[in-house]
Parts: structure tokens; sequence; C-alpha cells
């Protein structure tokens, strides 16, 4: 390969920034030159595309989103738009292409290169929602989880103060990844996850025992994929049966995906990027770099979208309810 492109797609997550800049400069640094694709596959079809040197990446490993823009395309997944795509790659004598993103950005790179597999594509998982096989851990996800634990930290305070209970709900779509681990951090009474059941008779039998056991506040997070609806549903459900506390509830929103990235989602992107530029130059294509188990290693894209094998730890599930007694 001569010439790569690289972009992020779907949802910002903090790490993506440290990520190309290892794209970009790993790819420099094997004398192969880099493009950078704005806006997702939106700007493959618009052509928005600017040619990169080590100093387009300077100073923004702290940076939160992404400088090359994301956003949700539609017309990359027709035949038509990837068509569009193709011609504008190759145009540029393009002929390998690294994607930042989640599930639909893999689904669409794969769908992509299976047509054109003339243009060798590497992913690299970048979402909060830690929901992909093949890696222990996606891009942003450990930053967000610091975000949720920095403002539930908060919420305890003022909880505390006044006998409050509150329903905070946290990111994370279909995956209780972001709200287990903030949940274990900051000792949340309950947690309601779409991995797993939880009765609603259950959640204030719980509360109940809490109030009896003089718990001067409560915290039940619960996950956005959950099936009861929403914090103000289940805080709906709730507030008849707890009569001694004020109920009060907190979706956090977006404020999760923004923010600095943690040490942990620097490294990370660093790793990842600087894996999939060494990838496609040993001739690997359709494939994912993920961490497993602190290595890096390559999965193929049909193994990485298999989310709904991803399964929460049953251990950290079971421990929540002891530690909250
Ligand atoms: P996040 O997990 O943060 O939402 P994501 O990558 O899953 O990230 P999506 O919006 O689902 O975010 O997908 C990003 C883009 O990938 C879409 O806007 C679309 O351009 C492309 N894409 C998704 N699914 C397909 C598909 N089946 N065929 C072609 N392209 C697709």
């Amino acid at each position: 390969i001569k010439k790569i492109a690289v972009l992020t797609s779907g949802g910002d997550a903090p790490g993506m920034n440290p990520c190309i800049r290892a794209v970009v400069r790993t790819a420099i640094y094997h004398k192969l030159e880099v493009v950078g694709i704005r806006q997702g596959y939106q700007g493959l079809i618009d052509n928005n595309m600017y040619d990169m040197s080590p100093r387009s990446v300077s100073n923004i490993l702290d940076l939160g989103g992404t400088i090359l823009k994301t956003a949700r395309c539609l017309p990359f997944r027709t035949d038509e738009g990837m068509e569009i795509a193709y011609n504008n790659l190759k145009a540029q004598g393009i002929d390998a292409l690294v994607v930042i993103g989640g599930d639909g950005t893999f689904t669409g790179a794969l769908r992509f290169s299976k047509k054109y597999p003339d243009i060798a594509v590497m992913g690299v998982p970048g979402t909060i929602d830690n929901d992909l096989c093949g890696t222990d851990y996606t891009l942003g996800f450990d930053t967000a989880t610091n975000t949720v634990i920095e403002a539930l930290d908060k919420i305890r305070d003022t909880a505390d103060a006044h006998d409050r209970l509150f329903f905070i709900e946290v990111m994370g779509r279909d995956s209780g990844c972001i709200a287990l681990r903030a949940g274990i951090s900051c000792g949340a009474e309950a947690i309601l996850l779409p991995e797993k059941e939880t009765a609603i008779h259950e959640l204030i039998e719980g509360l109940k025992a809490g109030e009896h056991n003089k718990k001067s506040s409560s915290i039940v997070i619960v996950a956005e994929g959950d099936k009861h609806g929403g914090a103000y549903d289940v805080a709906q459900m709730v507030k008849e049966e707890v009569k001694n506390y004020d109920v009060k509830v907190t979706i956090l929103g977006h404020l999760q995906r923004g923010g600095s990235p943690s040490a942990f989602d620097r490294i990370l992107g660093s790793r990842l990027g600087y894996a999939a530029v060494l990838g496609l130059l040993n001739g690997e294509t359709q494939k994912m770099a993920g961490l497993k188990g602190n290595s890096v290693r390559l999965t193929s894209l049909e193994e990485a979208l298999k989310v709904h094998e991803y399964k929460l730890e049953e251990d950290l599930m079971q421990m929540v309810e002891i530690l909250s007694i």
C-alpha cells in the first residue's frame, strides 16, 4: 500500500484523537501518504478530504471529540453511495482505509470492502458503549465511565444531605457496561441493566431494606437500554412505595460523550491506531485492531460484529447486590 485514508464515524468518543494521531504518524514513519476524511462516510461521498502530515495531529492527545468530525451518513448504506465513495478514493490513489467507530461503522466498512476488495480496510473500535467482540475495551468507554463517576459522586453529596432517592440514567445503548462499572465505583444501591432482568418489586424491596437499614440516600442507575423504559418511568413505578425518600431523576445525557480522554483511552487509542497501520502494512484487511488481555489482536470484522455474544461479567453483577447492603 502507498496511501491510506483515516476517518471517524458514528458517535464520537474520547480517544479518537490519540488514535488519529497514531495512524497518521505510524503511516508517515513507514513512508505512506495519509489523507484525513472529514465527517465519516459522508466525507468519502462528498470528497471532503485533506492531506495530513505529522504536524496535522500536533497537540490533540488531550482533546475530546474528533478533529476529523464524525457523522451518521445514510447514502453510504446504498450501493450508489458506496460507488461514489469508491471512485473518490480511487481518484486520490488511496488503497487502504482506517475506520474508527462502532458496530454501524464496521458493518459499512465490511460491506464496502466485500464490494471493493482492492481497498484494504482496518477498523478501530471507537464507541463509549464497549459493545464489540474482539476487544476488551473500546475507545471512550473508560473516559465516559470516569465522567459518570464524577457526576455520581456529586449527586451522592446532595442525595445524602436531603435523604433523597436518585434515579440516574446513563448511556450505553444496548450495553450496560458503563452502568455496571460506574455503579460499582459509586456504590449504587441498584443497577438496572439491559443484560439482566430486574423485577420492579425486587427493586422496591431492596430500596425498602435500605430505608430499614438507615441508608441516608440511595442511587439507582438505569442503563439507557434497560427494558423498563427509562429513569423517569422507573421512578414513577417506585415512587409510591418508598415514601421516606424524596425521589429525583437525572439523565446525564451527552456530557458522557465529551471530555479529555483518560490516560487509558490515550494509550489505547495510540496502541490500536499504531496496530491498525502495521496490520495494513502486513497485508491484512477486513479486520479490527482490539485489545484482549493486554495484548493487541486483530479480529475479523465479522467476529467483532457478533455483538449479541458480548456478555457482562456475572461476578460483577452478583457482587453489586452484596456490596450495597
Ligand atoms: P456508535 O456505536 O457510537 O453509535 P456506530 O459506528 O455504530 O457508532 P452508526 O451511526 O450506527 O454508529 O454507524 C455509523 C455509520 O456507518 C452510519 O451513519 C452509516 O454511514 C454507516 N453504516 C451503518 N450501517 C451500515 C450498513 N448496513 N451499510 C453501510 N453503511 C452502514
